[in-house]
């Protein structure tokens, strides 16, 4: 079981990837968080990637590809693992093919989470976090228990800057340009397979599951 989900944010591939995972038995690998645990822990790899990070550079794409490596020679990554953030671009798409080509281990399937930007945009804007201690609603899928008050502390919630209706849109718009191509690459590779991500989160698991069965 070699995949990679795709998909904008809000699009609750997170989610699938950290519950399908541990249903396959595979490595949940979400890039963002591997970086994020690599600059905490101090590893070389981490080290090289918190002097871009500090310089507010991005991480180039062969530290990262770097670091996946690292993490598919672990021993529970034998059987497969589950990508989740990662590739985002075409250069990215090409740098991952060739190690996986490397060591042998070609994806299999890339599952494309498809959601309209309308029901995004609700998902996105819907977050209310608290002033006093930080704690996250949304005002569709976890409201707090009196509109505007936090359950926790009765802080104050309010909307970050990030979440406000035309930083989404922003963050969507990126995506768009840069994800667009990458499906149609996937797709000219025979590996592109596109779930609809919306409806109760156990329907499109089970999408999911088809999805990494049938061949694209
Ligand atoms: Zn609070």
């Amino acid at each position: 079981m070699r995949i990679a989900f795709l998909g904008p944010p809000g699009a609750g591939k997170g989610t699938q990837a950290r519950d399908l995972a541990r249903a396959w038995s595979v490595p949940h690998i979400a890039t963002g968080d591997m970086l994020r645990e690599a600059v905490a822990a101090g590893t070389a790899l981490g080290r090289e990637a918190k002097a871009y990070m500090d310089r507010g550079a991005l991480v180039p794409d062969d530290v990262i590809i770097a670091m996946i490596a690292e993490r598919l020679r672990q021993p529970d990554a034998r059987s497969g693992f589950l990508l989740d953030g990662f590739p985002r671009t075409i250069p990215q798409a090409e740098g991952l093919e060739r190690l996986l080509k490397d060591i042998g281990q070609p994806l299999e399937r890339v599952i494309y989470f498809d959601v309209a930007e309308p029901e995004l945009v609700r998902r996105l804007t819907g977050r209310r976090v608290c002033r006093g201690c930080g704690h996250s609603f949304h005002v569709v899928s976890n409201p707090p228990r009196r509109e505007g008050v936090c359950d926790a502390c009765g802080g104050e919630l309010y909307q970050r800057v990030d979440d406000s209706e035309s930083t989404v849109r922003n963050r969507l718009g990126v995506y768009r340009t840069q994800t667009t191509p990458l499906l149609e690459w996937y797709a000219a590779r025979g590996l592109l397979v596109t779930v609809e991500g919306e409806g109760p989160i156990a329907d499109i698991a089970r999408r999911v599951q088809d999805a990494a069965r049938r061949r694209p």
